[in-house]
């Protein structure tokens, strides 16, 4: 990822990809304490645009609030940053991956020196389970780690150290042979993926869990307003593994992961062990809103140049 050409926003100036650096001493190298966003940009008829770039760079100022982090760029600085790393990289469509950081002015927990660093990557991130498995779904199933609870870390923060857990239970299921995990909150509920939201559908009804452990996902509420225009309720409740297992539906959101529909839990097939429909049409809906070929929230697509 390191050794390659590009230019890499890092603190109001673009820089060589190769030179984008930080000291070994970078404190949340060491202790986890910072946050970040994941953004894609997609190929639109009129060049590439970010989507919902405004909510992404809104929760990234929110995630920094919430640890005590104050970002020293408006949000207009951010925006621009992120648009200038996909134009300046010349590419059509990208994930982009903005990161507030301490640096390396002090080290241990008491440190009260610690400037607060920004930076933008984009690059090209095709699928992130493959092609495939946006028509046929995936495999998962349910983790041995539990999710963070509300008041061990701060679960609407999306920060650094909130995902060695994310990972612990990615590198588990996949060693499993499953795609991805999912995660159940402290007391037992079904929370979210590793990196993604989860919905589920039952007799036309689509249920997805509160937002106490789960991330505020900005697929997720796309997919609330989704739903909302094509007539389907949504509720928020607290979901069991075994609603999964008998759900007619289900399906993953995420910037990455987008709208992923899920066959299999535990082994136990999910409705017909295919996408349901219902899932296939919000997929649908999401794909034509993020290439821009739907007349409907335009201000949901941010053209970079
Ligand atoms: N949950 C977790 C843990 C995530 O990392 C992500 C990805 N950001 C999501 C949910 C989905 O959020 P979004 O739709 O905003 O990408």
């Amino acid at each position: 990822m390191a050794d390659r050409d590009g230019l890499i926003w890092l603190d109001g100036e673009m820089v060589d990809w190769r030179d984008a650096k930080v000291h070994v001493l970078t404190h949340t190298l060491h202790y986890g304490m910072g946050c970040f966003e994941g953004v894609r940009a997609y190929e639109t008829d009129q060049g590439a645009a970010i989507f919902r770039l405004q909510e992404h760079t809104d929760r990234l100022f929110r995630s920094a609030h919430i640890l005590g982090m104050e970002i020293p760029y408006t949000k207009e600085e951010i925006n621009q940053a992120q648009k200038d790393a996909v134009a300046k990289n010349n590419l059509k469509q990208a994930y982009l991956r903005p990161m507030v950081f301490f640096g390396s002015e002090g080290m241990g927990l008491r440190a009260d020196n610690l400037k607060v660093h920004v930076m933008v990557a984009a690059w090209e991130w095709p699928a992130y389970m493959g092609e495939e498995a946006k028509t046929k779904g995936i495999r998962i199933r349910t983790s041995s780690y539990t999710r963070h609870h509300v008041n061990i870390t701060m679960c609407k923060a999306k920060a650094n150290g909130n995902y060695m857990n994310s990972m612990l239970a990615l590198r588990e299921a996949l060693e499993s042979g499953c795609e991805e995990a999912l995660l159940l909150d402290n007391e037992g509920y079904v929370a979210e993926g590793s990196g993604e939201n989860i919905f589920i559908v039952r007799d036309g009804i689509i249920y997805t869990p509160e937002l106490t452990s789960c991330l505020d996902g900005i697929t997720r509420n796309t997919i609330f307003k989704f739903a909302a225009d094509l007539g389907y309720e949504v509720k928020e409740k607290r979901i069991t593994r075994d609603e999964v297992y008998v759900a007619d539906e289900a399906f993953f959101t995420g910037t990455a992961a987008e709208v992923l529909p899920i066959r299999e839990l535990d082994g136990r097939k999910i409705g017909s062990g295919v996408r349901g429909p219902i899932t296939e049409q919000l997929q649908t809906m999401y794909f034509d809103q993020v290439m821009g070929k739907r007349n409907e929230y335009p201000e949901w697509l941010a053209l970079v140049k």
